[in-house]
């Protein structure tokens, strides 16, 4: 008789042949919907987590913390990336992290490898430095809350984001794809941004860089409208914004993909609760609606 133990680990991977123990549901597992309602709705759903820091705080979750999530994921979860198969037995995840702070090379990193979690890391280019001599710890005590690492010439004096040369260990790595996050982290929304310039300049030094493809763009401050999302559109095939709600594929009808935040959130248990779920699920519904009659900008 094969153990639950044995069928979770072999869910992980989302190319891996995947069971279900017969006594979980079918649908998105225990946790999103009796089945009921769930012959009624989407048969894969997609949720899209947003992370940043670290670091426990308002933009974070502490390692302890983090481990915690990665671990739960991988137990009970697909994780994907963009594009990859969704499957209708269990909820699909796709983790995100924001803004490549230093902790991503220093601390989450490590996780996904010992955990063997796939991740998407979204990039802001300018903020990027060939490389650094700074301690970590130097480098995290930038302040985690603000934008206080993007300000002026912090970004290189102290070194709080990712470097070239750790993007390039992080990138062939095959544990993390690489994002656009903009070049200079600026709200495309703003009439006075040039948005073809921030969605392709940073795609090619991206690549140019890492030497990867990069399909994903993330929107800085998941600010988005339709003009900026027209510019995106043409130089990515995949593109996110925050919104609160699951999605049922990689590429939804007009609107950017919608992701949850996931920092500062100390039970990962409790986010991906059915009560949760149900309101990350209503919204969807909301997006189909709003879609259907042609409304484009997020409620
Ligand atoms: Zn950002």
């Amino acid at each position: 008789m094969r153990s639950t133990r044995v069928n979770r680990k072999g869910l992980r991977p989302a190319s891996t042949n995947q069971t279900t123990s017969p006594r979980e549901p079918k649908g998105l597992g225990a946790k999103i919907s009796g089945s009921d309602r769930h012959t009624q709705g989407p048969s894969e759903m997609l949720l899209i987590l947003m992370y940043h820091r670290a670091v426990d705080c308002r933009l974070g979750n502490s390692v302890p913390v983090l481990r915690a999530h990665f671990a739960h994921l991988r137990e009970r979860c697909n994780v994907v990336l963009p594009g990859e198969p969704l499957l209708g037995q269990r909820l699909n995840v796709c983790l995100s992290f924001d803004d490549a702070y230093a902790d991503f090379h220093g601390l989450v990193f490590p996780l996904l490898e010992e955990l063997s979690l796939h991740a998407l890391l979204a990039v802001p280019t300018a903020f990027v430095i060939e490389k650094t001599g700074r301690g970590l710890e130097e480098r995290l005590s930038v302040s985690p809350d603000g934008d206080a690492a993007m300000q002026g010439g912090v970004f290189k004096e102290k070194a709080p984001f990712c470097t070239w040369e750790e993007l390039r260990e992080i990138a062939s790595s095959g544990l993390v794809r690489i994002a656009s996050h903009g070049h200079s982290h600026a709200d495309l929304t703003r009439a006075d941004v040039n948005v073809e310039f921030e969605a392709s300049h940073s795609k090619a030094l991206l690549e140019r860089r890492l030497g990867v493809p990069v399909s994903t763009f993330v929107y800085p401050f998941g600010r988005v409208n339709r003009r900026s999302h027209a510019a995106v559109k043409r130089e990515f095939a995949y593109a996110m914004r925050i919104g609160s709600a699951l999605n049922t594929d990689w590429r939804p009808v007009r609107q950017p993909l919608c992701r949850v935040v996931a920092d500062a959130v100390p039970d990962i248990v409790r986010l991906l609760s059915r009560a949760s779920l149900a309101r990350f699920e209503a919204k969807w519904a909301a997006n189909r609606i709003r879609a259907a009659f042609g409304k484009w900008e997020p409620w």
